[in-house]
């Protein structure tokens, strides 16, 4: 993995040569800092106005992809313009777009009752809590004591066991959480491929270029799925087993890269249709 920095000038080609840009975000730890409590984790002015300038430039199409419930997703950015894609892709909403994961939607009922579970378990342990995000729950650790995060875990594992080897639910880690998920295959890099073809299927003739700029393991997936022809960025400390091409070192230096990009695109003039 190469420091983008020093491999800017690569970049900056690639940004160059391209018809169209898109741009996939994740939200926490990406264009925002990582909270104590999902709900402080706000957008800067500064960051929500540089969005708003690269949403508007000609040929870049952008989607902010998070494990947060869409609503939420939504409520925290309130950007217009964005494909918003929530629970890591099992509902999304943007210009002239919208789906539900249907057997997302099915699991509902069950996930709803894994909800009311963990709640009791978790109840007496300072600082665990279960987030129900509609089509997933989040177990979240960030708040518990060290000694008390063993316990979390396990009886986490305990109130999930059944279900997962029913194959009736799909545990996934991420940065200090746990999550429950409805058993479809169905990751942040399914979406993207998914988004991708559908960008590709409007403009078959231009050259599309794919970036994607995320923190977490769950980002890993939509890396692996961009390849070599994108741009994958990883932003947080050197990690030899990110599939990630290139690495910023924070929140801060992902958004000095959005602005560079828009500078770039800003000073190309006009593209293919
Ligand atoms: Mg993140």
């Amino acid at each position: 993995m190469k420091s983008l920095r020093s491999s800017w000038p690569f970049i900056r080609k690639k940004l160059q040569q391209a018809d169209e840009l898109v741009l996939f975000l994740d939200y926490d730890g990406t264009v925002t800092p990582i909270c104590s409590h999902p709900d402080q984790a706000k957008l800067s002015p500064q960051a929500r106005d540089l969005l708003e300038q690269v949403v508007r430039q000609p040929w870049i199409w952008v989607a902010l992809v998070s494990g947060r419930a869409l609503k939420d997703l939504k409520r925290m950015t309130d950007v217009g313009g964005i494909c918003y894609v929530g629970n890591h892709g099992l509902e999304l909403e943007g210009p002239k777009l919208r789906h539900v994961n249907p057997a997302a939607l099915k699991a509902r009922p069950l996930l709803k009752q894994i909800f009311r579970r963990l709640t009791v378990v978790l109840k007496p342990i300072a600082g665990a809590w279960v987030e129900d995000k509609g089509l997933t729950l989040t177990v979240h650790l960030r708040q518990v004591k060290q000694d008390d995060k063993f316990l979390v875990r396990n009886l986490f594992h305990e109130v999930v066991r059944p279900y997962r080897e029913k194959k009736q639910v799909r545990i996934t880690a991420g940065k200090e959480v746990f999550e429950v998920r409805p058993p479809v295959r169905w990751t942040k890099g399914t979406v993207v491929r998914w988004l991708l073809a559908r960008r590709n299927a409007l403009h078959p003739t231009a050259k599309v270029l794919p970036i994607y700029i995320g923190d977490d393991l769950t980002d890993e997936d939509a890396f692996q799925a961009l390849g070599a022809q994108g741009v994958s960025v990883l932003v947080g400390s050197p990690n030899p087993l990110s599939r990630a091409q290139f690495r910023v070192a924070s929140v801060d230096e992902a958004l000095r890269f959005l602005q560079l990009l828009l500078e770039v695109w800003k000073g190309k003039g006009s593209r293919a249709g």
